[in-house]
Formats: structure tokens, C-alpha cells, sequence
């Protein structure tokens, strides 16, 4: 590591908070890459954690972001705003769900809407409240979306924690069946698995979800921040199967690299939340919202639905490729461009070689190696990421 590195990331050690450890500085982005500040370039596979799905920079973001700043940043919600406004039609048009929109700033935010709508939902019919969720799920950081999520790790020293969650196991409606009581208001779930392990939800399950949810009056929740926005290949990934859910919510990809989340209704409940009974400073942004309207059309565009799918297929079948070359590699799973590589030993070492090689990627749990690269890698960029994940483990595991 160069001095420039050494130099930021010793003064972030002394001044930011320890919750990450960074170990590059990245100065800047274009495309499938990003450069540090000593000017080495990486392919990245991580997309900023889900969240730059149209590349970095891309020229079309990058001007209706410059666009909307200069005409107008922030209004508040007092006013309308034209950008917000086109988008939440839009939402509303892709998902099909004949709903309404509300808007925030995050995953964990647009996930606690979801919740405190659920409640007001359930307070109006038959007095219920309780959230089932499930194990190896993850819906964010604050204090009720810790308490969505099922995961030790994340709940560890912030007890008392918000009551009204009961937990079940992933694809095993038994499970679901059995954590219902009768003040179950919602099922909320994601259709792939996250930060869990990159699991999808099987076809059965989720069908098995929305039957359960019609027969015990319950909403039926899913949590698209980082499967949707087309990554599996779908604008949301319950699109992928055939069931329609109550609420969803959006975040990481929407607005193409700037914060924002997104929760959206379906018609019944468009108007549970009434006047002033939820509210953001900051949601509906002009300028995430202009950034999410240009990344919704460069995915239309450039055709990155198809793109994830076809690509994503050509990754799946190198990732398996090296499955069964290396013991050590256990399985390929995922869908479109979310995919996990399971490994029998430590994810981060995995990971570790492969920034050796000059690509990053994520860990999912302790033994997953996650890839989640922009939607719009193309087949000669896979080429060469497909290389240096080879070269990467061979490193690991001894060629
Ligand atoms: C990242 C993530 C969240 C939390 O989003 P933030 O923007 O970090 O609050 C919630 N749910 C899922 C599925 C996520 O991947």
C-alpha cells in the first residue's frame, strides 16, 4: 500500500467510528471499475454493496443529478416535487401492484415504514401487531429492523430491543406456520436471502407465503433493498414468481448511487397511512429522485434486465466451473447478477485473494462468497473478471 492510502485510512482509524474497516480508498469510478487514490483499478463485483447497478458514473445519472442541482436539491415535503412524482408512478407502473409509493432515505428506513404500516394496518384489524421474519434474513440497522432481523450478530448489546417479532425458518412453511399466534399481523421476508447467504426463496415457498397470508388475513411483506432494481433479472425479485406481495420496499440500486429507499403499497393499502402518520425530512429528494428516474431508464435502455440474466447466467457457469475443480467450493447459488459462492473454510480469505487479483466482492455470512456486479458488465469485462477469480483461487486453495 502506497503512502496516499496509508496516509486516509490511518487519519479514518483515528476519527471514524470503528463499525467497518476499510482496507482501499477509493477515489473514483467509471463503469465496472473503481481506482484508488494510488491509482490502482479494480473490477467491482460488490457494486458499492448492491447499490451502483448502472456502473459508476454513468453519463446519464451523472447529468440528471447535475441537472436537478442546479434547478432545485431539496423542497421538503410541504411542496411537491416533479422528480418524486414521476417516480412513484413509475413504481407503481413496474411493480403492477396499483399502489402508492412512499419515500425515505434507506433500506432500514424504508423496511421500518413497512412495519409501522403493517401495524397501523393490523391495529385497525383485530388489534394484531406481530411481524413474523425469518432466520438468516436481514432488514437493516435500527432498532426495530435489528429486531426483523433474526441474526445474533446484529442483535448482540442492544437489548431491550422492540417487541412483536417471532421468527421461522427460511424456505420451510411448517416453520412459518408454526411462529403465527393470533395477533400475526404480516410475514416479511426477502425473495433472495442477502446478507444471510444468498438464498433464494424456492417457488413453492413463496407461493406457500401468499396462500398462508390470503387465508390468515395477513400482509405479505417482501424486502427487494438489495434484490431489486432488476438484479436477479426482474425489476423486484418476487417478480420472479408468480405471487404479488402487500408492501415492498426498495433502497441500495435505486437512485444509482445516491440514498434512497422506497416503500411501495399495493392498492388496499395505498391509503393506511393517513395524514402525518409517517414522515421524512428528506424523502422524495429532487435529486435522488431525478438519479432513480435515470437509472430506471438506462435499465430500460440498455436493456439490463436481459443483461442480468444473460450475463449472470455466464458467471454461474464459470463460479460452478471452479466448484468443480476445487473441493474446497461447495456450491453456486443465487439469481441474475446475485450470486454466492459457498466455501467450505473462511469467505473472507476468499475475498482477501481476490482483491489480490484486483476484483471485489462481498462475503454473505461467514462461508459465502458474494458477487453482486453492475448490471451492465459486459461479456469481454466477465472474461477478464473470470481470470482473476481463477488466479484468485488458485492462490487460495493451491492451483
Ligand atoms: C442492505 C439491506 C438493508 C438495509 O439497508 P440500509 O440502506 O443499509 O439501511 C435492508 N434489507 C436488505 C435485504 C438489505 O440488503
Amino acid at each position: 500500500m502506497s503512502k496516499k492510502s496509508e496516509e486516509i485510512l490511518a487519519l479514518y482509524k483515528s476519527k471514524v467510528m470503528p463499525t467497518y474497516a476499510p482496507s482501499v480508498v477509493i477515489a473514483s469510478g467509471k463503469g465496472v471499475t473503481v481506482r484508488d487514490v494510488d491509482g490502482m483499478s479494480y473490477y467491482d463485483f460488490t457494486s458499492g454493496i448492491g447499490v451502483n447497478s448502472v456502473g459508476y458514473s454513468h453519463p446519464k445519472v451523472v447529468k440528471a443529478i447535475q441537472d436537478q442541482a442546479a434547478a432545485l436539491t431539496h423542497c421538503s415535503n410541504l411542496y411537491a416535487n416533479v422528480p418524486a412524482t414521476l417516480l412513484a408512478s413509475k413504481l407503481v407502473e413496474i411493480s403492477g401492484l396499483g399502489g402508492k409509493v412512499f419515500f425515505c432515505n434507506s433500506g432500514a428506513e424504508a423496511n421500518e415504514a413497512a412495519l409501522k404500516l403493517a401495524r397501523m394496518w393490523g391495529a385497525a384489524n383485530g388489534g394484531r401487531y406481530e411481524v413474523v421474519t425469518f432466520r438468516q434474513g436481514f432488514h437493516g440497522r435500527t432498532l426495530a429492523t435489528v429486531a426483523a432481523t433474526a441474526q445474533a450478530w446484529c442483535q448482540e448489546g442492544y437489548d431491550p430491543l422492540p417487541v412483536g417479532f417471532a421468527y421461522a425458518d427460511y424456505n420451510d412453511l411448517e416453520s412459518v406456520k408454526a411462529a403465527l399466534s393470533d395477533k400475526t399481523v404480516a410475514i416479511m421476508l426477502e425473495a433472495v436471502q442477502g446478507e444471510g447467504g444468498v438464498t433464494p426463496a424456492t417457488a413453492e415457498f413463496m407461493k406457500g407465503v401468499r396462500a398462508l397470508c390470503d387465508e390468515k388475513n395477513l400482509l405479505m411483506i417482501v424486502d427487494e433493498v438489495q434484490a431489486g432494481m432488476g438484479r436477479t433479472g426482474t425489476w423486484f425479485a418476487w417478480q420472479g414468481y408468480d405471487v404479488k406481495p402487500d408492501l415492498f420496499t426498495c433502497a441500495k440500486a435505486i437512485a444509482g448511487g445516491l440514498p434512497m429507499g422506497a416503500l411501495v403499497s399495493n392498492a388496499k393499502l395505498a391509503d393506511t397511512f393517513g395524514a402525518s402518520a409517517h414522515a421524512s425530512t428528506f424523502g422524495g429528494n429532487p435529486v435522488a429522485a431525478a438519479a432513480a428516474n435515470a437509472v430506471i431508464s438506462v435499465i430500460e435502455e440498455e436493456k439490463l434486465l436481459e443483461n442480468a440474466t444473460k450475463v449472470g447466467e455466464l458467471l454461474r457457469e464459470a463460479l460452478q466451473g471452479f466448484v468443480d475443480k476445487y473441493d474446497k467450493l461447495l456450491e453456486v447459488r443465487g439469481k441474475g447478477m446475485m450470486l454466492g459462492l459457498v466455501v467450505d473454510g473462511e469467505a473472507k480469505d476468499v475475498v482477501e485473494a481476490l482483491k489480490g487479483q484486483g476484483l471485489l466482492a462481498l462475503t454473505a455470512g461467514k462461508n459465502v462468497v458474494r458477487f453482486l456486479p453492475p448490471l451492465t458488465l459486459g461479456e469481454s469485462d466477465l472474461e477478464d473478471a473470470i481470470d482473476m477469480i481463477s488466479d484468485a483461487l488458485d492462490c487460495a486453495f493451491g492451483a
